[in-house]
């Protein structure tokens, strides 16, 4: 597969910067907003509130399958289905990017599932312990989002997220009203991701009204082969997420994926002040049908709570690092 596309960068976290992550975050801001999103790895002295017993949780994969929505273009839109089938997804085999892709271009015949299930509210994280241990749960508190009070980080709940088997697809969206959010792969295969940053988002819809004007980007609706990406000049990332890695996404980015294998991950919304200085706040929420999480709530937040002297206050309080908070020592010695 020939591609422009180049993977998103790659960051490194220690185990006191993942105790305020959001603040992490707002220093690679420039990077993350350049390419819709950055990819980190926790450095071994990183303590995670995980549970330790293995994961039961049962869910049962949603009724959806994806199917071209023109025979001759390998964009697939998401259709509701009466049964999964089993005997397909069973058989799959997911070997590279490119087998991957030219099978789902190839199974026009086979009911091919998303074989994905999601689960809001639900958080393999335990709430209430010690600060030095990240937990999922506390990145809207630590976010803008703090403006709105308890009210507002109350609706903000970790969202579990199942790849059944190899091959399962998570179609693409965005956080709710453009939000930026955090996904965590806590085990099993990697997971292939695919992420358009905000500013291409209209060359990507005028591309997908060409086929179907009542398509929408945002909410798991659509699955698009990377190839029509780069045949009509869409800038894209990719990034491998493995076990134990975080994927940051910016405002307003729009992300899909495939996994290799059956897995769990996790994700959560969160503000930064560009949510709301850069418009991506103010953007009117149509009403969609297409909504892919059951509890979806769709009522927007009210923009009017972000005042621009509380946002400079919550920066100064919480974002900016004083001086003598950096290591200036391994500053110089890491940049240069
Ligand atoms: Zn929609």
């Amino acid at each position: 597969m020939s591609s422009v596309s180049i993977d998103i960068p790659t960051l490194q976290i220690n185990g006191n910067d993942l105790q305020n992550f959001v603040r992490f975050i707002y220093k690679h801001e420039k990077l993350l907003k350049e390419f819709g999103a950055i990819k980190v790895q926790p450095n071994i002295d990183c303590k995670l509130a995980l549970k330790k017993r293995p994961k039961t949780l049962t869910l049962n994969p949603i009724m959806k399958k994806i199917v071209k929505i023109n025979e001759n273009v390998n964009i697939y839109s998401s259709q509701t289905i009466n049964h999964i089938n089993e005997s397909t997804q069973k058989h799959l085999m997911v070997t590279n990017e490119y087998s991957f892709w030219s099978s789902l271009s190839a199974s026009n015949k086979e009911q091919r599932d998303l074989n994905i299930s999601l689960s809001s509210n639900t958080s393999f994280f335990i709430e209430k312990t010690s600060s030095v241990y990240f937990d999922l749960h506390r990145i809207p508190y630590q976010s803008l989002l703090k403006l709105g009070g308890k009210k507002l980080t109350n609706q903000f709940v970790p969202c579990v997220k199942r790849a059944h088997g190899p091959g399962a697809i998570f179609p693409l969206i965005s956080a709710r009203q453009r939000l930026f959010s955090i996904d965590y792969h806590h085990e099993g295969g990697d997971h292939h991701w695919y992420i358009i940053p905000s500013d291409q988002r209209e060359a990507l819809q005028n591309l997908v009204d060409q086929q179907n004007p009542s398509l929408c980007l945002d909410h798991g609706q659509l699955f698009i082969d990377p190839s029509i990406l780069d045949k009509n000049y869409i800038r894209y990332h990719r990034i491998i997420q493995h076990a134990n890695e975080f994927i940051v996404l910016s405002a307003g980015a729009l992300a899909q994926s495939y996994t290799e294998d059956i897995s769990w991950s996790e994700s959560i919304s969160f503000a930064l002040p560009s949510w709301i200085e850069e418009g991506h706040a103010d953007i009117p929420i149509i009403p969609c049908r297409y909504h892919i999480e059951q509890n979806c709530s769709v009522d927007s937040i009210d923009v009017a709570l972000f005042r621009q002297e509380l946002i400079q206050k919550y920066v100064t309080s919480y974002l900016k690092t004083a001086p003598n908070d950096e290591p200036p020592v391994f500053i110089g010695l890491l940049f240069f």
